[in-house]
């Protein structure tokens, strides 16, 4: 049995390993928004994770992992992959409930079961984000002709492709308003407050930038 810290410090070290991916500077206060945490809990976790030499905090006040500690990240991020893939590919799951429940079973996975999983899954697919075990860069992503939703053009249509997937309530959010993997939209309009208004084949919806900024796109 892992006890409740060692859970959260491999949740710690893949939610910087996963930003770090996707180019973020990581703060703590971004940490504790992501884990749905307080700030005294991150300040209390990053000060074992420090001691126990998986990160290290530069004097600018960013975390960043240490090559011990992105071993483990990398670790937890293919199990959590490997879990969602399982979920939804042989179980069926829908992809926005599948998130959190992978957060809970990666812990439990021992290298048995994840040699299991590789040898049925393969360690090249996407999960039902849209995402390889780690999130790729935005560069690479605009360099395959991605763009994010909140850059998207009034007007066109795209497939949805990823979505940025650390944070649960952002997940649910995305799916209540029409927006799934795989799916199109239509960006009806660009509003001056930055918001974005789109039409599904679920409905119309309104999104915020912060929601609009989590959402890759391709031109149809
Ligand atoms: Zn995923």
């Amino acid at each position: 049995m892992k006890d409740a810290l060692h859970v959260s410090k491999e949740n710690y070290l893949k939610a910087i390993l996963e930003a770090e991916a996707e180019g973020h500077a990581v703060i703590p206060a971004k940490l504790a928004h992501w884990l749905e945490v307080s700030a005294p809990a991150v300040t209390m976790a990053l000060k074992r994770l420090k001691r126990d030499e998986y990160v290290v905090a530069g004097a600018d006040g960013i975390v960043r992992l240490t090559e011990k500690g992105r071993e483990m990240a990398y670790k937890t991020a293919l199990r959590h992959h490997l879990i969602e893939r399982m979920l939804s590919e042989i179980f069926g799951m829908e992809w926005h409930l599948i998130h959190e429940e992978a957060e809970r079973l990666e812990h439990a996975v021992t290298p048995a079961f994840e040699a299991r999983l590789l040898k049925k899954l393969g360690g090249e697919g996407m999960c039902p984000h849209g995402n390889s075990v780690l999130p790729e860069s935005p560069k690479k992503k605009q360099k395959r002709g991605e763009v994010r939703l909140s850059d998207a053009e009034e007007g066109s249509s795209y497939t949805v492709v990823s979505l940025q997937e650390r944070d649960t309530k952002l997940l649910h959010y995305l799916h209540e308003a029409g927006i799934n993997p795989r799916r199109k939209l239509r960006v009806t309009r660009k509003n001056y407050d930055q918001t974005v208004a789109i039409e599904t084949p679920a409905g119309k919806a309104i999104l915020g930038a912060p929601a609009a900024e989590a959402v890759w796109l391709k031109a149809l």
